[in-house]
């Protein structure tokens, strides 16, 4: 019981090919501290001004990722700190970041986030879209920010072979995507998996896996 604890039991269960992102939305800094202490220096929030607040109240070897839909005109906020965006999902979007990278003179990595889920809510691009914002020449202009690898949502379903289904997708478009190599764009991280379909999608090749609840416990 508690949190490191609940910390260390996971690790022990992932590959070593596969990072672990500690999910931290809504919980105190006591609590990430505890995190902190067992060793973990990876955590993911899904607001930037809760992250902000966090990053500057922790150690400075945390690398804090965003997890969550980012609003254009709050990157600014996070560019001078943040280890990677998971959720970018449009070329204006990536534009915001190289521009507020270039301010802090940092080069951001991004996932592009694909859109695997059935419901219509969940944000992310498809095959489509993704293809054409790789071969855009704005794409190639942009030199503060590097897209290292692909992040995706599974349907919130209790159906396993639908959430297998839609991982396996994101993992088809990742080894597609892969051979297309340039100078900001080098795909090596599938963001899939979260509390409760984490093992599955390390089974459908996930290397970074996003846990919260099962870390930390219900959020409110
Ligand atoms: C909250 C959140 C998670 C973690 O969810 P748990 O079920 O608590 O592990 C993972 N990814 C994203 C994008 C989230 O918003």
């Amino acid at each position: 019981m508690g949190i490191a604890n609940n910390l260390l039991q996971i690790k022990s269960t992932l590959p070593e090919h596969v990072t672990l992102v500690a999910v931290s939305k809504t919980k105190p800094v006591s609590d990430l501290m505890e995190a902190y202490e067992a060793g973990q220096r990876i955590f993911g929030e899904n607001k930037i001004q809760e992250m902000a607040e966090k990053w500057e109240q922790m150690p400075k070897d945390i690398q804090w990722h965003m997890i969550g839909h980012v609003q254009t005109n709050k990157v600014k906020f996070m560019a001078p700190f943040v280890s990677l965006i998971h959720g970018v999902d449009s070329l204006k979007l990536l534009q915001e970041i190289n521009k507020q990278a270039q301010k802090s003179s940092r080069i951001i990595d991004c996932l592009l986030q694909i859109h695997i889920a059935e419901e219509e809510t969940k944000f992310g691009l498809d095959e489509e879209e993704l293809a054409s914002l790789l071969s855009s020449s704005e794409f190639h202009k942009m030199k503060n920010i590097r897209i290292v690898g692909l992040m995706g949502m599974a349907t919130f379903t209790d159906n396993k072979d639908q959430i297998k289904k839609e991982f396996l997708h994101l993992k088809t478009i990742f080894d597609k995507t892969k051979e297309l190599k340039t100078e900001n764009c080098q795909l090596e991280t599938i963001s899939m998996g979260m509390s409760g379909d984490y093992q599955l999608a390390i089974e459908c090749g996930s290397t970074m896996v996003r846990i919260g609840s099962s870390i930390f416990g219900g959020r409110n």
